[in-house]
């Protein structure tokens, strides 16, 4: 295979991997970076020739992974997009909702070329879909050469898959973002356990070591420990999350706590896009079996929508929880905006539950320490870090421990890595190096003959 990482920062950023296996050339994931914007976040889709693509393939909806795909399939417009059943819903959210960050980006950031796509770029996307199975080989063909991709569930979030590509009697094996263990609303990763020459692996969590006792089910217990104490001292729990898959497990961890008396009774507030998603992993689980979820845990927790006339710096309205996106409390969101109400007053406590890029105004708060002053550039502000401020490990990735026994128990012959940060490649660079496992760590937008 050739193997081409077209992400140009390196790290997790902008995904996508153009892959060449014998006739065929293809396009793994095509994202945005999420620190970036406007070209600066796109990956270099202008090293593959236009209209030379014969099929593009998608692992899942978290817009690292998708957020360009209708910039690529702009470009490819004969290459059928093969996506799983759960994204092929869940896709159409979650590029709209990109579609309107980036007209208000436009003006916010003074960037001429946003927005990047239009609607016009996402519906012909949409008529270009297959919906492919999962556990069933698709056979391509080529120039009398045949190639057999099958999806595996990925865990991570619903509708991720992996990739298992044989060609010539040999497998490639990528992996994508990757969870084994079982959430709540979704089941964990199922992969095959046969022999594979090249595996393609995710490595994300190669910096962070799990301590024993630090296991999820602890995690949880301490996040709803700290709610409750929030709550009682009078102060409101702002818990930044994901909007696609968090804010979904959030919601049943909450409802659950509540029916067993670990949280007292309190309103809980949502956001946007998250509220939306609701609904549409309620109607993927209709229809898919590895998703627990039911759009009823609203009415059940009581969950209102943000109040009105909220104001950068200015005391909450109300007193409660607050599950809203950005996880990484990226500028001019719902979380940002809440935290500048809250950081300032010791009751409250800022909780987050998924991974902070060091850069992001949630990583910047994690790195503050109590009664130092932190900025609100957006909102030109600054505040007394008052408030209680927690990072919980609930990563919706595999522990470094869990991928290396994986990628043993499947004997690769080469190991390419991928999506990571250059810490958490070069830990896993060196695991395998001590077990004679032959690795790879690409290079961006170089071509690896592997
Ligand atoms: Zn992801
Ligand atoms: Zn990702």
């Amino acid at each position: 295979m050739k193997f081409t990482d077209l992400n140009p920062h390196g790290g997790i950023g902008a995904n996508c991997s153009f892959c060449q296996v014998g006739p065929f050339r293809f396009v793994i994931d095509s994202g945005l970076h999420p620190k970036y914007a406007g070209n600066e976040s796109l990956p270099r889709h202008d090293r593959i020739q236009p209209g030379t693509l014969d099929f593009i393939l998608l692992t899942h909806c978290h817009l690292d992974h998708l957020g360009s795909l209708p910039l690529l399939a702009r470009l490819h417009p004969q290459a059928p997009v093969f996506l799983s059943y759960p994204s092929s819903i869940l896709i159409r959210r979650m590029l709209s909702n990109s579609l309107a960050v980036m007209k208000r980006q436009r003006s916010e950031l003074k960037l001429p070329e946003l927005p990047l796509y239009g609607r016009s770029d996402l519906s012909a996307l949409y008529d270009r879909m297959e919906i492919m199975p999962i556990g069933e080989p698709m056979i391509f063909e080529k120039d009398g050469q045949e190639m057999e991709i099958t999806a595996y569930h990925a865990g991570h979030v619903a509708g991720a898959v992996s990739f298992d590509l044989k060609y010539e009697g040999k497998h490639i094996f990528f992996t994508g973002d990757l969870l084994f263990n079982d959430l709540r609303t979704l089941e964990g990763a199922q992969l095959p356990r046969h022999p594979v020459d090249l595996l393609v692996m995710e490595t994300t969590r190669g910096v962070s070591e799990r301590p024993a006792g630090q296991q999820r089910e602890a995690e949880i217990v301490r996040l709803l420990q700290d709610i409750r104490k929030t709550l009682k001292r009078g102060g409101s729990a702002l818990v930044p999350v994901f909007a696609l898959g968090r804010m979904q497990e959030m919601l049943v961890v909450l409802d659950e706590a509540r029916k067993n008396k670990a949280l007292p009774p309190s309103p809980v507030f949502c956001s946007g896009l998250g509220m939306d998603l609701v609904n549409h992993i309620h109607q993927i689980s209709q229809n898919f079996s590895r998703i627990n979820f039911s759009r009823k845990v609203l009415r059940s927790l009581g969950v209102q929508p943000l109040p009105r006339r909220l104001q950068p710096g200015e005391p909450l309205p109300m007193q409660g929880i607050y599950l809203v996106s950005s996880g990484m409390m990226v500028e001019n969101t719902p979380s940002y905006m809440l935290a500048s109400s809250m950081l300032g007053d010791d009751r409250n406590g800022i909780f987050f539950v998924g991974y902070c890029d060091p850069s992001t105004p949630g990583g910047q708060l994690l790195q503050g320490q109590p009664g130092e002053e932190f900025l609100f550039e957006a909102v030109d502000l600054k505040e007394k870090i008052r408030a209680t401020i927690r990072q919980y490990d609930l990563s919706g990735h595999a522990d470094r421990d869990e991928l290396l026994a994986f990628a043993r128990s499947v004997s690769p012959r080469k190991i390419l890595l991928h999506h990571g940060d250059p810490e958490a490649r070069a830990w896993f660079s060196s695991q395998f190096e001590q077990n004679d496992l032959p690795v790879l760590d690409p290079e961006p937008l170089i071509e690896y003959e592997v």
